[in-house]
């Protein structure tokens, strides 16, 4: 059955109807200031230095901006989201306000009519979930960053030639679902640890049972790991570390070296880079920053935000980092909420803006992909404020 194409890809040419609302909603001033005096202002002993990039990616921008024409164009409809349209709260309660429902769960879904509009997030969706939403004829918005697409496009290619994609990611990530819905054989190694495990399984160290056991969660249906690990395609999630997943495609090239020798690897190992290019320029920005020699470092974003959560991992090995959603996690000059990297317990610290004598006090701001600066704007102020 062809199922009728209600797809929209592209805008609907009212960005200058929402303009403005976006600007009110998710501009700053102040920090288009502090970018043009050289990402760094001073308020008596408090010195501010931003990254030289952070904040709203191209991928997002449009996302966002898609989502507010779409309640423009559609003014009657009733407008759901699959998901959160990205990893921030406030976008997401901003979208809300205006009427947009999210999807919790799969049974939510059984409502949506063909009257309806349904927006698919930055991150994309599985095949699957696109499929059940086209089979409903509803209007379908989808707002699926290009950078995704073209790993997408990496692992379709890989599952043709009958390589078993590797993926270096978060298996419960929407964005790396929506990947290995894609591709006929997978796994997905969220980090060193993990591959080292593949790798031992390529070279036969490894029990098939003990490697189903680790995968159990992360790796395709009827997976064999006896003949499923003779050819393969890496790819990663667009927001790890870049550096992480560098090593990782090493680790398999040689486990697959070892195990079959020299001869043929490059029938037997495919690599391509996805990491995206925002991310890379936000991970490259904040190692510039932490040798700047900052006394702390904070990390804006949503707390469920991936690209945010490796930030704040390069900032720690330069000096204390905090990653904080928003200005009231900065509850005093002695007291911070913040989310750990890794964890997902939100703790509270003390002492976290101390230092003696009368030197300059200097704070490292950056922002993952899915921070408006505005909410980096209201982290600054209550920096100013707290601090002095
Ligand atoms: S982080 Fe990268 S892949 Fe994700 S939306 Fe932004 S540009 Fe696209």
């Amino acid at each position: 059955m062809t199922l009728p194409e209600k797809i929209v890809r592209a805008s609907f040419g009212l960005k200058g109807i929402v303009q403005h609302q976006l600007d009110q909603s998710y501009h700053s001033p102040l920090i288009d200031k502090i970018r043009a005096e050289g990402f760094s202002m001073k308020m008596g002993r408090l010195e501010i230095h931003l990254a030289k990039e952070f904040g709203f990616c191209y991928g997002v921008e449009r996302a966002v901006q898609y989502a507010y024409e779409t309640r423009a164009r559609f003014p009657d409809r009733r407008i759901f989201l699959t998901n959160e349209i990205i990893h921030n709260p406030r976008v997401n309660a901003e979208l809300q306000g205006m009427g947009v429902q999210i999807l919790k769960d799969d049974a939510s879904h059984a409502g949506i009519t063909e009257k309806d509009v349904v927006i698919m997030p930055a991150f994309g969706v599985t095949v699957e979930a696109l499929r059940e939403f086209q089979k409903k004829n509803c209007v379908i918005v989808d707002t699926t960053c290009g950078s995704v697409m073209s790993v997408w496009r990496r692992v379709e290619a890989y599952s043709g030639d009958g390589f078993t994609s590797v993926i270096h990611g978060k298996y419960d990530h929407e964005e790396t679902r929506a990947t290995c819905s894609r591709a006929a054989k997978y796994v997905v190694v969220k980090d060193k640890a993990q591959a080292e495990l593949v790798c031992q399984t390529i070279k036969g160290l490894v029990a098939r049972g003990s490697f189903l056991e680790s995968f159990k969660d992360a790796c395709s249906p009827d997976f064999d790991p006896d003949k499923d690990l003779g050819k393969i395609g890496f790819a990663n999630q667009t927001t790890m570390l870049s550096r992480e997943s560098i090593e990782i495609s090493d680790l398999l090239r040689a486990a697959l070296r070892a195990r079959y020798g020299e001869t043929g690897l490059e029938s037997r190992f495919r690599h391509f880079d996805t990491i995206c290019s925002a991310t890379q320029d936000r991970q490259d920005a904040i190692r510039e920053l932490g040798e700047k020699h900052m006394d702390v470092i904070l990390v804006i974003g949503g707390y469920r935000s991936s690209n945010t959560g490796h930030l704040v991992e390069l900032a720690s090995e330069f000096c204390p980092a905090f990653h904080v959603e928003d200005a009231s996690s900065l509850i005093s000059s002695d007291k911070i909420r913040h989310k750990k990297t890794g964890a997902q317990d939100i703790l509270e610290t003390v002492s976290w803006l101390q230092k003696k004598g009368m030197d300059p006090l200097r704070v490292g701001v950056t922002a993952g992909a899915s921070t408006p600066n505005r909410v980096v704007e209201e982290v600054i102020q209550r920096l100013i404020d707290i601090a002095n």
